[in-house]
C-alpha cells in the first residue's frame, strides 16, 4: 500500500446528471477542468465527460489546453485566462481564448491577421462586479467598434459571479446579473451567453442564459450541505501506516520539537506531508485522518513527506489503511475546514506525485 487519490468516475457522471437536471435540457455545460480537472486527472475526467456529452471545456491557461489536447479531447476548449506569450500555441492546439482585455483582444486579433486564419473563435470576457478580469460595461461600445473590424468570430460572451454561494450577497448578485443582460442586450442573438458557476446554478438557475460553467460540483461540492448531499465526492485519498512509535511523557517529535507527549502517547508516520498539498496549517493538532474508522488527529509539524497522527486510542498496525478524505468519512471540504480553508484548495493542491487511482465500476 503507499499514498493513492481514488477517482471514481462513477461518480462524476452522477455529479453531471445532478447538476443538469437543475437546468433545462436546452442549456448548455462547461465542464471546467483547470488545475488538472480540481487536482484529479486531466485524462480520466475530460474523456468520461466528453463521451457523457459535455458541450465544453475551460481550463485558466493554454498550456492545460494542451495538455487536453494530447489527451485527444475534441470538445471546444476555451481558455479563460490566456497570456499574450502563448496565443500562438493556442490557435496551434485549437484552444478557443477568452478575451478580456484591449491588450489582448489586439495582439490575438494581429496574429489572426498576420497568419490570415480569419474567422477564428474567441470568446468575450465582462467585468460586472468580481473586478478581475474583463471588459467594463462602459468599454462596450469601443468593444464593438475595434471587435468587429477583425477577423474574429464571436462564439460567447461572459462574466464570472463573486459571491454566488453567499446568501447574504443576494443583492450584490443580482445586480451583477443584472449588469450582464444589460451587457448581452448589446449583442445579437447569436453568442452562447453565460454566467453562472456551481454555487450559480444551484442558487440562482433562472439566470442560466445559454450556458453554465460547473467545476466543483462535478467534483461532488456544492458550497453548501443542502447541496452536497445531491452530490457525491469524485476523490477520495488514502494513505498507510508506515510505522508506530511510542512516545513517553516528556519526549518530542518531529521538527521543531513541536510535540511533547503530556502522557505515553503512540503515534503513527503516515507517507504525505507538505510536498503533497497537506499544508502546515494541518499540523499541530489541526487536522484529523481516519484509521480504523477512527479519527487521528495529525500531531507536529507537518515535514514535506510526512504527516505524524496520534493513534494512542486506535487499535492499528502499521501498514494499516489510513483515510484522510473519502466519500463515507470525512469529506474534503470537511478535511479543509479543518484548516480554515475550501475544497477547491486541498483537492488542487494535491502533487503529481500521489499516485491516481481510477474507480470505473459504481
Ligand atoms: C473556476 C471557474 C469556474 C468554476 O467555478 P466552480 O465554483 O468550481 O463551479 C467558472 N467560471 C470561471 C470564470 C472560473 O474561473
Amino acid at each position: 500500500m503507499e499514498t493513492v487519490l481514488e477517482i471514481h468516475l462513477p461518480n462524476l457522471l452522477d455529479n453531471f446528471q445532478a447538476i443538469k437536471s437543475k437546468i433545462s435540457p436546452q442549456t448548455k455545460v462547461l465542464a471546467v477542468v483547470k488545475a488538472v480537472a480540481y487536482g484529479s486527472s486531466v485524462p480520466a475526467i475530460t474523456k468520461c465527460l466528453e463521451l457523457a456529452g459535455v458541450d465544453y471545456f475551460a481550463v485558466a491557461y493554454v498550456s492545460e489546453g494542451v495538455a487536453l489536447r494530447k489527451a485527444g479531447i475534441k470538445t471546444p476548449i476555451l481558455v479563460l485566462h490566456p497570456q499574450i506569450g502563448n496565443l500562438e500555441k493556442a490557435i496551434q492546439y485549437d484552444l478557443e481564448p477568452s478575451l478580456y482585455s484591449f491588450r489582448i483582444l489586439t495582439a490575438f486579433s494581429n496574429i489572426v491577421q498576420q497568419n490570415s486564419i480569419g474567422k477564428y473563435p474567441v470568446h468575450l470576457k465582462f467585468n460586472t462586479g468580481l473586478n478581475r478580469l474583463g471588459f467594463s460595461e462602459k468599454e462596450l461600445e469601443k468593444l464593438k467598434k475595434s471587435f468587429y473590424q477583425k477577423d474574429l468570430k464571436l462564439v460567447s460572451i461572459f462574466s464570472h459571479l463573486a459571491a454566488t454561494e453567499d446568501p447574504k450577497e443576494k443583492e450584490f448578485t443580482k445586480k451583477q446579473l443584472e449588469i450582464f443582460a444589460r451587457i448581452s442586450s448589446h449583442f445579437d442573438a447569436t453568442p452562447i451567453r453565460h454566467v453562472l458557476n456551481t454555487s450559480g446554478i444551484l442558487n440562482y438557475p433562472e439566470a442560466q442564459f445559454d450556458m453554465v460553467r460547473t467545476g466543483i460540483g462535478l467534483y461532488g461540492f456544492g458550497n453548501d450541505l443542502k447541496f452536497d448531499k445531491e452530490l457525491k465526492p469524485v476523490v477520495s485519498l488514502k494513505t498507510v501506516i508506515s510505522q508506530i512509535h511510542t512516545l513517553n511523557k516528556g519526549e518530542s517529535l518531529g521538527y521543531n520539537r513541536a510535540f511533547v507527549a503530556d502522557k505515553k502517547t503512540k503515534i503513527g508516520t503516515l507517507p504525505i506531508g507538505h510536498a503533497d498539498g497537506i499544508g502546515r496549517q494541518y499540523g499541530n493538532g489541526n487536522g484529523s485522518v481516519y484509521i480504523q474508522s477512527k479519527p487521528a488527529k495529525i500531531i507536529g509539524n507537518v515535514c514535506m513527506d510526512m504527516i505524524m497522527v496520534d493513534i494512542t486510542a486506535i487499535d492499528c498496525e502499521e501498514g494499516d489503511e489510513v483515510l484522510i478524505f473519502a466519500e463515507d468519512v470525512q469529506t474534503a471540504d470537511s478535511f479543509a475546514k479543518q484548516a480554515n480553508t475550501i475544497s477547491y484548495e486541498i483537492l488542487t493542491a494535491l502533487s503529481e506525485r500521489i499516485k491516481r487511482k481510477l474507480i470505473v465500476k459504481p
